[in-house]
C-alpha cells in the first residue's frame, strides 16, 4: 500500500517521515513543492496519475504564523484554495482510498462560545487577521464533504492545534510563534540584546508537538472510520499564555532578564480553546508530549541544524 504525503518536507511531513520507519507495511512517497508544484493542476493530475497512491495524507500549504497571515492575505488565499482544490480533484481521478486532508483550530469563528468543537466550524466569521487563510481552508472541509457526498469517496478533514517542532520555519516575520521565539531569542542572546516577544503575552494557545500529531494522523489513516472532521489537540487544560512560552524559551536558552512585549504588535485571536473528547473517546490512552520537553526537543534541534534550517 502506498502512501503519498504532500507537504512531506515540512514541518509536520518531516515528523511523518520519522515515523515512517515503524511503518513498514507501507510505501511512502514524501513530496514537496519542488517535485510537484500543486498549484497548477495538471502537473498535480500527472504527478498523482505517476505514483498512483492508495492514501494520500495531505499536509501541503501555504502555511504561517500570525504577521505572514496578515500580510499576504493573497497568496495565504489563493495559493491554498487551489492547492486544496488540485489535491482533491486529483485523489478523486485516481480513486484514492483514503485522503486526509488538514484544517486548523485557527481557521474557526473568533467571536464564540468556548471551547471550539467539530460542529462548529463555519458558524460565524474568522479573527480578521487570517481570514483569507482561514476562509481558503474551510472551503477544504466543504469540497471534502462534497466528494463524499455525490461521490463516496472515503475522504476526511483533521484539525490540529498550533503545531511546532523540528523541521519548523524558523523564519523571524513569516514563522508560528514558537520558532520565531526561539530564532529571536538565540539572536538576542547571541547579540546580548533584548528577546523581542509581539502582542501582550497574553493570548491563550494550545500546542501540539509535531511528532505527537504525525502519530495521531497515522491513527486516523488506520482507525479513524467516521467522515466527519476530528480535532487533534492536547486537553484544554494545557492551554498556555504566550508569556508563559516565551518564558519556557528563554529559561532554555539560559537568558531570561531581557524579555520585552512589544504592545504595538497585534495579539491574533485572543484564544481558540479546542475540545478534544471525540479524539479521546477513540484513542483514550493516547499521551501527548509535555510542552517543556517538546521545547527542550525543538531547541536542541534548531541549535544543532541552525545553518540548514528554514529560517
Ligand atoms: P510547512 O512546514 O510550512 O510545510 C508546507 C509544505 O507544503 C512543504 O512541504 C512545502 O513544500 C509544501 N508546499 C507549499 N506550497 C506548495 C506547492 N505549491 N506545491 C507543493 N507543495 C507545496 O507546513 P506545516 O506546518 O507542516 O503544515 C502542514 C499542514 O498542517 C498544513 O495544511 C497546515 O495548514 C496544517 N496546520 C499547521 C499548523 C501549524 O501550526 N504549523 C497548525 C494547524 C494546521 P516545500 O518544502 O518544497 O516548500
Ligand atoms: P496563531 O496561533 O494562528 O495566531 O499564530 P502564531 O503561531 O503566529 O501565534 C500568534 C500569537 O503569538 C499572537 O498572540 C502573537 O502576538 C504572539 N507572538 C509573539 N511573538 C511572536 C512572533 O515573534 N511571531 C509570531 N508569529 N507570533 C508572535
Amino acid at each position: 500500500m502506498k502512501i503519498l504525503v504532500t507537504g512531506g518536507t515540512g514541518l509536520v511531513g518531516s515528523a511523518i517521515h520519522n515515523l515512517s520507519i515503524l511503518y513498514s507495511n507501507y510505501e511512502f512517497i514524501f513530496s514537496g513543492s519542488k517535485d510537484c508544484n500543486l498549484i497548477n493542476y495538471d502537473e498535480t493530475l500527472q504527478y498523482f496519475i505517476k505514483y498512483k497512491p492508495d492514501y494520500v495524507i495531505h499536509l501541503a500549504g501555504n502555511v504561517g504564523g500570525l504577521f505572514k497571515n496578515m500580510n499576504h492575505k493573497v497568496e495565504m488565499f489563493e495559493d491554498n484554495i487551489l492547492i486544496n482544490l488540485n489535491v482533491i480533484k486529483a485523489a478523486y481521478h485516481i480513486q484514492v482510498k483514503k485522503l486526509i486532508s488538514c484544517l486548523s483550530t485557527c481557521i474557526f469563528p473568533d467571536k464564540i462560545v468556548y471551547p471550539i468543537n467539530e460542529e462548529i466550524l463555519h458558524n460565524g466569521p474568522p479573527h480578521t487577521s487570517n481570514d483569507a487563510y482561514a476562509y481558503a481552508k474551510r472551503m477544504l472541509e466543504i469540497q471534502t464533504n462534497a466528494y463524499n457526498h455525490q461521490y463516496g469517496t472515503n475522504f476526511i478533514t483533521i484539525i490540529p492545534t498550533n503545531v511546532y517542532g523540528p523541521h519548523d520555519n524558523f523564519n523571524i516575520l513569516d514563522g508560528h510563534i514558537i520558532p520565531a521565539l526561539i530564532h529571536k531569542c538565540h539572536i538576542a542572546k547571541n547579540t546580548n540584546t533584548v528577546f523581542n516577544i509581539a502582542g501582550t503575552g497574553k493570548p491563550l494557545r494550545q500546542f501540539i508537538y509535531s511528532e505527537d500529531l504525525a502519530k495521531l494522523i497515522m491513527w486516523c489513516l488506520e482507525l479513524y472510520n467516521e467522515k466527519t472532521p476530528i480535532i487533534l489537540s492536547n486537553d484544554e487544560k494545557d492551554e498556555i499564555s504566550i508569556g508563559e512560552v516565551a518564558n519556557i524559551i528563554a529559561n532554555e536558552f539560559d537568558y531570561r532578564d531581557n524579555l520585552k512585549f512589544d504592545e504595538t504588535k497585534s495579539d491574533g485571536q485572543f484564544k481558540k480553546t479546542a475540545n478534544n473528547s471525540k479524539l479521546r473517546l477513540l484513542n483514550p490512552n493516547f499521551e501527548f508530549i509535555d510542552i517543556k520537553d517538546g521545547l527542550k526537543k525543538t531547541i536542541e534541534w534548531f541549535k544543532l541544524n541552525y545553518d540548514l534550517c528554514r529560517k
